[in-house]
């Protein structure tokens, strides 16, 4: 499917077009039509393979910009990879007037954020995350979040303690292998 068919609202579409992206990636392909359906997804995905811009398109998408509150969390294992993704949807998000910051992880637990219009947990190198000993971190910022939450979580690997986070925290999700 080209990004017309995804029914993704026109004025991403110029951002992605602008942005210089013809047709989605394989895991673009794949991902974004049920990432934004609201679905749990886990993507079994590197670095180089469009996530990225995958997150960034996804999460503009289910933003809704009337409302003036933190919609989306992303958590990536480095400064230099929440950078990039910021960029990404700043980037992307040009037409649709979306707002990115960094440190909200702090924000949430110290309680000077709203979390209650958080609908969508992105786990960005999940593998990498926990390597870097980010596990209970994640957990709790997670306990921080509303219940009705889509989570969707990408790592290049699965390992056990990754599983146990896809069954603790997302709903029939569904698995993609890039
Ligand atoms: P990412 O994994 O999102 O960092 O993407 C890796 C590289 O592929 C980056 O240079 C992106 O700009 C590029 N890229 C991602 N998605 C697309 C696409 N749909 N069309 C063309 N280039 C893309």
């Amino acid at each position: 499917a080209s990004f017309e068919e995804m029914g993704i609202k026109e004025e991403l579409l110029r951002g992605i077009y602008q942005y210089g992206f013809e047709k989605p990636s394989a895991i673009q392909q794949r991902a974004v039509m049920p990432i934004i359906q609201g679905r749990d997804v886990i993507a079994q995905a590197q670095s180089g393979t469009g996530k990225t811009s995958m997150i960034a398109l996804t999460v503009c998408q289910r933003v809704e910009t009337s409302i003036r509150e933190v919609q989306a969390l992303i958590l990536s294992p480095t400064r230099e990879l929440a950078a990039q993704t910021e960029k990404v949807i700043l980037a992307i998000g040009d037409f649709i007037n979306i707002q990115a910051h960094s440190w909200v992880c702090d924000m949430i637990k110290r309680r000077t954020l709203r979390t209650r219009d958080i609908k969508m947990l992105v786990l960005d190198e999940s593998d990498e995350m926990l390597s870097r000993g980010f596990k209970d971190q994640i957990y709790d910022v997670y306990r921080y979040l509303p219940p009705e939450l889509q989570v969707v979580l990408i790592s290049a690997t699965l390992p056990h303690e990754i599983l146990e986070m896809t069954s603790k925290f997302m709903t029939d999700p569904v698995r993609i292998l890039v």
